[in-house]
């Protein structure tokens, strides 16, 4: 049981911490605890990894604070379309779904896929029409409704560009100082999970809405096995950040694959994706990865990253800044 542990993240590039004040680091906080409590509950009566990811990261799609399920942000039409993936380590068994519109919990969606599928990741209609065939909670797309992402979504119209997550408070701030209204630092947010459970079986999964006015259509590596999501019996790792950079670093697996084949530690592997190949391609963001043995790293390389991590017998630990 020493080993079983769950790590979570609701984004990295945070608000700016000139934009953050008390009240919300404390909001934010207290959903990053609620979650990994729930995780630790699960990995604690002997549930799997599987379980303990796919749980955290549905709470944190019913989390409004985060972009993912309710509290998404919205594309350039003005819709909703959202990713998510979950992959089991022990088995290697993986389900996906993109570019989803009514479904309540994509996560689930993608849970679904991964057991009930003899494929990996479904698309649109076709993901909606499976998750529905299996009982899924459908929604209307005013489900996801925030007013918060909507004023995102509106400032990000204005200045007619590509708006990653968080960007509403740090505009504000920006423009009062009379700064370039986009950030080219712009932040990002995603939520993931991963767990190792007391049989030091892996996992991970990885939801979100995507970015900020968004082109109809796009996918970001969040569903993409490999890319925003990876487990198997060496390493669990879920990503945020700029996604098509982690599409290109392959980044979730790149962490996996430097252990397995050049011996590197947990911490060093995702130390160099995060703070080294991400960067050469101008990659921003940060991940969360656990190994068998129960390690944990959550590197990033932006100003901050929602995270936390809690071991079965142990506090619940979360931080926002480096
Ligand atoms: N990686 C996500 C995407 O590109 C966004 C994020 O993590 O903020 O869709």
């Amino acid at each position: 049981m020493k080993q079983a542990v769950i790590a979570i993240h609701g984004g990295a590039g945070t608000i700016t911490r000139a934009a953050m004040d008390a009240a919300r680091e404390r909001e934010y906080s207290a959903a990053l605890e609620h979650v990994l409590q729930a995780g630790q509950r699960i990995l604690a009566g002997g549930g799997s990894a599987l379980d303990a990811v796919t749980e955290a990261v549905r709470l944190l799609e019913e989390c409004p604070l985060f972009n993912a399920g309710k509290g998404a942000v919205l594309t350039r039409a003005g819709t909703y379309e959202l990713d998510a993936a979950v992959m089991d380590g022990a088995t290697l068994r993986a389900g996906a779904v993109a570019c989803v519109q009514r479904l309540r919990n994509p996560v689930l969606a993608a849970r679904a896929v991964l057991e009930h599928s003899e494929h990996v990741l479904f698309a649109g209609e076709g993901a909606e029409a499976f998750a529905a065939a299996q009982g899924l909670e459908c929604v209307p797309p005013g489900f996801y409704y925030t007013a918060a992402r909507t004023e995102q979504w509106q400032r990000a119209r204005a200045a007619a560009g590509m708006l990653l997550d968080h960007d509403a408070a740090t505009l504000v701030a920006q423009e009062q100082a009379g700064a370039e209204p986009i950030d080219p630092d712009s932040k990002f947010g995603t939520v993931g999970a991963v767990a190792c459970d007391r049989h030091g079986n892996l996992a991970a999964a990885t939801s979100t809405g995507g970015v900020t006015n968004k082109l109809v259509g796009r996918v970001g590596d969040s569903p993409l096995i490999g890319a925003g999501c990876y487990a198997d019996d060496v390493a669990a790792v879920s990503c945020t950040g700029t996604g098509e950079m982690f599409i290109r670093a392959v980044a979730a697996h790149d962490v996996v694959a430097q252990m397995r084949y050049a011996g590197l530690s947990l911490q060093e592997a995702a130390r160099r994706v995060v703070m080294e190949k991400l960067p050469a391609i101008r990659g921003r963001g940060g991940l969360i990865a656990v190994d068998r043995a129960g390690n944990v790293a959550l590197p990033f390389n932006t100003e901050g990253m929602y995270r936390g991590s809690a071991r079965v017998d142990g506090p619940v630990e979360v931080s926002i800044y480096g």
